[in-house]
């Protein structure tokens, strides 16, 4: 199962969670409870600062749509 890893904008603790694939955009959750998380990009050097472009997808069913996926939906 791989892994993805969160960053919490709340407190700024980053975690890794494992997780299937088809729920690697859901809400993740920080150890200390706060829900304002954002996904990374494992094994990508974060340069620049701007945020990283990524390929859009194909919004898999059930989940609660909408959302760019790109972690940058406030
Ligand atoms: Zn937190």
């Amino acid at each position: 199962m791989p892994r993805y890893d969160f960053r919490c904008r709340s407190c700024g603790a980053t975690f890794e969670l494992r997780r299937a694939m088809a729920q690697a955009n859901d809400p993740a959750t920080c150890p200390d409870g706060h829900t304002d998380t954002v996904k990374l990009l494992s094994t990508v050097a974060m340069t620049g600062g701007s945020a990283a472009a990524v390929a859009p997808r194909p919004s898999a069913g059930g989940g609660g749509g909408g959302c760019c996926g790109g972690g940058c939906c406030g």
